[in-house]
């Protein structure tokens, strides 16, 4: 098993960390809606991904507007 010689110091580890990092995720626009969509994903909205309605959103709970 190999071995590091010599440890990394804090400072060392810390430039390293610099570079992990979340980024957005990719936006597009819904080509029937228009609203935006998680690319390569179905619309939640309405449903429509590649040119066909792929399931027909359920409308809005009630329960949900109360709280
Ligand atoms: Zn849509």
């Amino acid at each position: 098993m190999p071995l590091p010689k010599r440890r990394h110091s804090s400072t060392r580890q810390a430039k390293r960390r610099t570079h992990y990092k979340l980024d957005a995720p990719s936006v597009s626009t819904c080509t029937n809606c228009g609203e935006t969509r998680r690319s390569y994903q179905i619309c939640a909205n309405c449903g429509y991904y590649s040119g066909r309605i792929w399931f027909t959103p359920k409308p809005a709970k009630e329960t949900a507007e109360a709280a």
